[in-house]
C-alpha cells in the first residue's frame, strides 16, 4: 500500500506571530512547518507534498532547507479555504498514485510517530480515520442572546485532531464532488468525507498534538520544548568489614579497625552514588560498566567508576543536579571527615560542594551493620537532561 502525507500549510492566520503565518513560526529555532514535515518523514510514507499559500515558496524554502529527503515533493499553492487547499495538494498527488493520504495541519507540529501509525493502522478497516481526543472541558451550546442555551452530552463529544487518513480515492472524489456541488467551507478532511457519506472512524490522538493557533499558544508550546527534563537516580552498596587498618569512603582513607572487602577499594559510598548516576540516565548499574572480573579494577580507585558515570551522563547532554549518600554504619565516626568527602565528591563530578551532600547513620546495633558486619550505602542522584 502505498501512503502519502498531506500537509496544509496555506493558511495565513498570524494571531501566532505577529505578521507571520503561524505555521512559518518557530518552536525552539525550528518552524512548525519543518516540525510537522520531520515527523512524516520518520514514518513510513512515500510521499509528502505540503500546500503553501501563494507568494510563500521562497518562506517555504527556507523552512525545509534543513531537510534533505527526497519523498518531500516541490510544494503546491493552496486556494481561497482550507478544503480549497487540501484539494489542490489531493490532485497534486495524484501522479504518484498513493492509495491512502494522510492530512495533516502544519499548525498541529507535536504529532508523534505513534499518531500517525494509529491513524495509517486504521485504514485497514475503513475509508477514513481520524486522530481524536475525548474533551475534557463540559461543552455549552450559546444562544443567540449570548447566554448558554444547552450543555451538550460530553461522553458523546470528541475534539477532531490531524492527521486524518483516508482511502486516497475517496476523498479526492468527496472533495471533488463538494466543489461541484459549491461546498467549500469545510473546515476539515473528516467533514468532507462525512458529506460524501464515507463513515469515519476515531483513533486515539493526543492533547499534546494540539493545534498552535494564538500567541499564547505559542508560548506555552515554547515553554514545554523546554521544560527542564529532571531524572532521579538511586543506587545502594553494602561491602563486608574484614581485617585490615583502614576503609575508603566516599573517595577519603579513614583509618579504623577494619577493612572492606571487593574487588576495587570498596568505597560503598561511591559506588552507591555511581549507580544512582547510571540509574539516573538508565545506562546500566556499576556491575555492568566494571565487572569484578575484570582485572583492570583489581583495587582499583572507586573514584575511576564515579568519573566515568559522570562522563556518561554529560554524554547523554546531561548535568548533575545533586548528589546524596547516606552511610550506614556503627564506626567508623563520618561527621570529621564529611566536608573532605563531600569536597572530594564535588571534585570527581565537577561540580559545586554545595550540590553534594553526604550524611551518616547507624543502624541503632541492628542488622549486619549495626554487628559490624558490613557498611552499606545509598545514594541518591538527579540529572537535568537537555
Ligand atoms: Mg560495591
Amino acid at each position: 500500500m502505498k501512503m502519502a502525507a498531506l500537509i496544509v500549510a496555506g493558511g495565513a492566520g498570524s494571531r501566532a506571530s505577529a505578521g507571520l503565518p503561524k505555521q512559518y513560526a518557530r518552536l525552539g529555532g525550528i518552524t512548525m512547518l519543518s516540525r510537522a514535515v520531520r515527523a512524516f518523514a520518520a514514518s513510513h510514507v512515500d510521499a509528502i507534498q505540503v500546500v503553501i499559500a501563494a507568494g510563500e515558496g521562497e518562506r517555504y524554502a527556507a523552512a525545509i532547507a534543513d531537510i534533505n529527503d527526497p519523498r518531500l515533493l516541490p510544494p503546491v499553492v493552496g486556494g481561497r479555504t482550507r478544503q480549497v487547499s487540501a484539494r489542490n495538494g489531493l490532485v497534486a498527488l495524484r501522479p504518484h498514485a498513493p492509495d491512502l493520504v494522510l492530512i495533516h495541519d502544519a499548525a498541529r507540529p507535536f504529532v508523534t510517530g505513534d499518531i500517525i501509525a494509529r491513524v495509517g493502522a486504521a485504514l485497514t478497516d475503513g475509508p477514513a480515520a481520524i486522530a481524536a481526543v475525548p474533551l475534557a472541558d463540559t461543552v455549552k451550546e450559546v444562544g443567540d442572546d449570548g447566554k448558554v442555551a444547552a450543555t451538550l452530552d460530553r461522553g458523546r463529544l470528541w475534539g477532531a485532531q490531524t492527521p486524518q487518513g483516508f482511502h486516497y480515492g475517496h476523498i479526492l472524489a468527496a472533495h471533488v464532488r463538494a466543489e461541484a456541488a459549491g461546498i467549500e467551507n469545510l473546515t476539515d478532511d473528516a467533514a468532507v468525507a462525512e458529506w460524501a457519506g464515507l463513515p469515519v472512524t476515531l483513533v486515539l490522538g493526543s492533547p499534546s498534538n494540539r493545534k498552535i493557533t494564538t500567541v499564547e499558544d505559542l508560548a506555552m508550546a515554547e515553554r514545554s520544548l523546554f521544560a527542564p527534563d529532571i531524572r532521579i537516580g538511586q543506587g545502594f552498596d553494602v561491602h563486608r568489614l574484614v581485617k585490615g587498618d583502614h576503609v575508603w569512603l566516599c573517595g577519603i582513607r579513614i583509618p579504623h579497625t577494619h577493612a572492606l572487602e571487593g574487588h576495587s577499594d570498596a568505597d560503598v559510598g561511591l559506588h552507591a552514588l555511581t549507580d544512582a548516576l547510571l540509574g539516573a540516565i538508565g545506562d546500566g548499574d556499576i556491575g555492568q560498566h566494571f565487572p569484578n572480573t575484570d582485572p583492570r579494577w583489581k583495587g582499583a580507585p572507586s573514584h575511576l567508576f564515579l568519573a566515568e558515570a559522570a562522563r556518561r551522563v554529560a554524554m547523554r547532554g546531561g548535568s548533575i543536579g545533586n548528589a546524596d549518600v547516606t552511610i550506614l554504619c556503627e564506626a567508623p565516626k563520618i561527621a570529621p571527615h564529611r566536608e573532605a568527602m563531600r569536597e572530594r565528591i564535588a571534585e570527581v563530578l565537577g561540580v559545586d560542594t554545595a550540590r553534594v551532600g553526604v550524611k551518616a547513620t547507624t543502624t541503632e546495633g541492628l542488622g549486619f551493620t549495626g554487628r559490624r558486619e558490613g557498611i552499606a550505602a545509598l545514594a541518591t542522584a538527579t540529572v537535568i537532561l537537555c
